[in-house]
């Protein structure tokens, strides 16, 4: 199949594009689209033939749920059985916005989008051609991270062509992502609240608007023989680059030295822009500076995803705090490394 891309340009009427890209999607096909997140592999959500396309053309696992992409909160009605008041003030507060929302699902929706589940994942993309196109469609959209299953999500139109040429219908062009990791994944299904994926939206500005709010251990930790996260992504060990990951946390000035007094010839490093003259000659990817976490999450995957086109043997990184976008950074991150983690401020630094 020949993969068309459409280019979204802010300063022109887009009308065609948007046309084209909900036309592909009412019809059953599969249209990569923009969000302030990562690019979303797009299908009507409520056809349960349309969906399956969606898994086969990312090798994704079945029992892997999608999100549904709706362009406004008034759409929660069409997804969802119930909607309690604490989801339409989350809906008022973060939407546009990269909060998804687990709430129990309309009879509408089928199996193939929650996976069998009896809730379902909503959010409303902050990209206006992708809420134009989803509106036009007139159906909510069900839209994983665009990247074939097991690679990292793909933060331009570039990354997408290169997991999905050939097997899409179209990829609209909507630059690069702003937020550059995934939604924030809050299931209101349970009291209280419970961050399942740390994400775009810090869980300090969720904490703002509903009080207390749980942390799933698959956040910060591998899951142990026989425990299942809420989120069943959560258990993939997604993101990760082909060379094994070893993430080193604390202190950036003590992270850096612990790498750099371990380091062998043929590895490479992630860190933050301050350090890279500790690694003078070793392959590096700088996350953007150490207190610029927006910039971090901007860069995490193509931090990933540049080792993979370089022979290196194995990858150090260096890892944000968990405080604001750092727990989304930290766990994309420590998910890469299957969570083989070292804290550089419980070890001795060395000269
Ligand atoms: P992706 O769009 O690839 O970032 O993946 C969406 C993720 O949302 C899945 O991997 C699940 O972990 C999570 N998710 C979607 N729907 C549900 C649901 N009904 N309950 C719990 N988690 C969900
Ligand atoms: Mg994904």
């Amino acid at each position: 199949m020949e993969t068309k891309v459409y280019r979204w340009n802010p300063a022109e009427e887009n009308g065609k594009t948007v046309a084209a890209a909900a036309a592909v999607l009412r019809g059953g096909g599969l249209a990569a689209i923009p969000t302030e997140t990562v690019y979303g592999l797009g299908a009507d959500g409520l056809n349960g033939a349309a969906v399956r396309r969606i898994f086969e053309a990312k090798g994704r696992p079945q029992d892997n749920p999608l999100i549904l992409h709706v362009p406004d909160g008034t759409w929660l009605d069409r997804c969802c059985a119930a909607v309690p008041p604490l989801a339409r003030r989350l809906a008022e507060a973060f939407w546009p916005g990269p909060l998804t929302m687990i709430l129990p699902r309309a009879a509408c929706v089928p199996d193939e989008t929650t996976a069998g589940l009896d809730t379902v994942g909503v959010r409303c993309p902050d990209h206006p051609i992708t809420r134009a196109i989803i509106a036009a469609a007139d159906t909510p959209i069900a839209a994983p991270s665009a990247n074939t299953s097991g690679r990292p999500s793909c933060t331009t139109a570039a990354d997408v062509l290169e997991d999905m040429d050939g097997k899409i219908e179209v990829v609209v062009d909507g630059g690069s992502c702003a937020v550059g990791v995934e939604s924030t994944i809050l299931d209101l299904t349970v009291s209280p609240p419970r961050l399942l994926r740390p994400g775009g939206l810090p869980l300090e500005a969720l904490e703002a608007v509903c009080g207390a709010v749980a942390v799933d251990p698959a956040v910060t930790r591998l899951m142990r023989p026989g425990e299942q996260p809420k989120a069943p992504g959560m258990k993939y060990r997604h993101y990760a680059p082909k060379a094994p990951v070893t993430v080193v946390a604390g202190v950036p000035e003590r992270s850096a030295d612990y790498i750099r007094t371990r380091l062998s010839s043929g590895e490479g490093v992630i860190c933050f822009e301050e350090f890279r003259s500790f690694f003078a000659g070793v392959p590096v990817q700088s996350l953007g500076p150490a207190a610029d976490k927006n910039e971090q999450a901007r860069r995490v995957f193509d931090a990933l995803r540049a080792f993979d086109g370089m022979q290196v043997t194995a990858i150090w990184a260096q890892c944000p705090d968990t405080t604001g976008l750092g727990l989304a950074v930290a766990n994309r991150l420590k998910k890469a490394a299957g969570f083989h983690v070292i804290d550089a401020d419980g070890e001795e630094a060395r000269p």
